[in-house]
């Protein structure tokens, strides 16, 4: 599971081969060191459109995490963040325009351009709405120019009291942890829990539930949350049973080999939950399946065992915890969709069903979860280093390494640090979110 391209484009023999016959060269990404807590990393350079309302605070908040902010101009190179909330009208776009004109040279490799507004519906203007929205054009346009340097673009729209609840995101999207988060849009609203928490170790105490956790990206979810602090009851099929209780004792975890398809499964899960602790922080529906075929030639098995582990298991399992009220007061859900379930693939019909429908889920349970103050999001990863993407044919898995502005596919722990940005208390705010993992692949985009 190692690319070569990427190892070979960043050798000193392959930088001047590729030079010289113009292929195309990804860098490698700057990632968190799993070893050590969050930290910001490189220098801020925090702009503001006139008429801004969210800059100040940023300020604020980010100065006293301790990261480097200047007004004027970067020193060297370093990250760019823009309040774009004042930007009211087509004319004013233009101060947008000139705030990175000026500095996008200056962007650090595997530097952040941020740009925060409002989002468009929470708005009454509908002038102010329409250039509001236009900020995600721009921040997927310019994510295509930066790539190259391993450098990332994202929007954060603020809706209704979501001011209060910005520290997290922005501290996230700065982070190496967003490394593979590329050319999204993140919604932040009103917080729906206590955002009180450590930032090194945001889990501490609490205890979440991870599907698949045996190997790929379910294991590397499992590690992180374990890294931040959290209490990891790692489930996957009874024949992983060993791996599985290897990771999770290497972890300081607890295993639970079942397959959620099990028509007791859910109730299992529960009761296992419950033995362990009276409240559990979060789910995340991790585990899942493909079952490639030409829908011609697709078996009935091969669509009701997909869409039963991808989305029937995920919903019955939602279910028994809602009725339960084991997740109130601050709990979490997360889904994990695929960029699959986004743009389509061949051969991809019960995949590209299921995994649209773990959208689905994630819309249609956002507002009532919000109401007892959980929150519910997911990730759509795309071209992830792992088993079932090794099992791709060659070709087809370069194209869909190179198919995105990273030029490269992700690592486990990209979604992984996506999803415990999402668990932590201080994304509050962050609820019905969906957001991909891809590094901005072209699929679908
Ligand atoms: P993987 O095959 O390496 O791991 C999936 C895990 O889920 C396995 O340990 C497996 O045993 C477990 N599992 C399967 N059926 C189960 C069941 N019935 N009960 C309990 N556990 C079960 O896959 P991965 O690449 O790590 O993918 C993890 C998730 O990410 C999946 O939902 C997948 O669809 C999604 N995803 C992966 C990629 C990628 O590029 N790898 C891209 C998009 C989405």
């Amino acid at each position: 599971m190692t690319d070569k391209y990427l190892e070979l484009a960043n050798s000193p023999l392959g930088k001047k081969l590729f030079a010289a016959v113009g292929l195309p060269d990804p860098v490698p990404l700057r990632r968190e060191d799993p070893s050590q807590p969050h930290k910001l990393w490189g220098q801020v350079l925090l702009g503001a459109s006139e008429g801004s309302v969210f800059a100040q605070s940023m300020d604020d908040f980010i100065s006293a995490a301790g990261a480097d902010v200047c007004r004027e101009s970067l020193q060297n190179t370093g990250h760019l963040l823009f309040d774009a909330s004042g930007i009211t009208n087509a004319q004013q776009s233009e101060q947008l325009y000139r705030f990175f004109n000026q500095h996008i040279k200056s962007l650090a490799h595997s530097g952040r351009v941020i740009i925060v507004g409002h989002k468009p519906s929470a708005l009454n203007n509908t002038e102010h709405a329409a250039v509001q929205r236009g900020l995600l054009g721009f921040v997927k346009s310019l994510a295509k120019e930066i790539g190259r340097k391993g450098a990332t673009a994202n929007l954060v729209l603020v809706d209704k009291g979501g001011d209060q609840a910005l520290e997290g995101p922005i501290r996230f999207l700065l982070s190496a942890g967003s490394a593979f988060m590329n050319a999204q849009m993140l919604t932040v609203a009103a917080p729906v829990a206590d955002m009180d928490a450590d930032w090194t170790k945001p889990l501490l105490g609490k205890t979440v539930l991870v599907t698949g956790a045996a190997r790929g990206i379910g294991l590397a979810i499992s590690q992180t949350l374990a890294r931040d602090g959290a209490e990891i009851i790692g489930v996957d099929v009874p024949q992983s049973e060993n791996e599985l209780a290897t990771e999770m004792t290497a972890i300081g975890g607890l295993s639970l080999p079942l397959d959620i398809t099990d028509a007791d499964a859910p109730e299992r899960l529960r009761d296992f939950c419950l033995t362990q602790s009276p409240t559990l922080h979060a789910i995340v529906h991790n585990a899942g399946i493909t079952r490639d075929k030409m829908l011609s030639k697709m078996t009935p098995h091969q669509w009701d065992l997909l869409v039963q582990i991808n989305l029937g298991a995920v919903q019955s399992i939602n279910k028994v915890l809602l009725d339960t009220e084991l997740l109130d007061n601050g709990g979490k859900i997360i889904g994990v969709a695929s960029i699959s379930g986004i743009a389509g693939n061949v051969g991809q019909t019960n995949y590209g069903f299921s995994k649209a429908a773990i959208i689905g889920v994630v819309e249609s349970l956002s507002e009532s979860c919000a109401a007892r103050g959980i929150t519910i999001n997911g990730v759509a990863p795309g071209f992830i280093e792992t088993q079932m993407t090794a099992a791709i044919p060659f070709v087809t898995r370069q194209m869909g390494r190179r198919l995105s502005s990273l030029g490269q596919g992700g690592l486990p722990i990209d979604v992984a640090e996506v999803i415990g940005f999402y668990l932590s208390p201080q994304a509050a705010g962050v609820n019905g979110n969906m957001v991909r993992v891809c590094g901005q692949s072209l699929l679908g985009a």
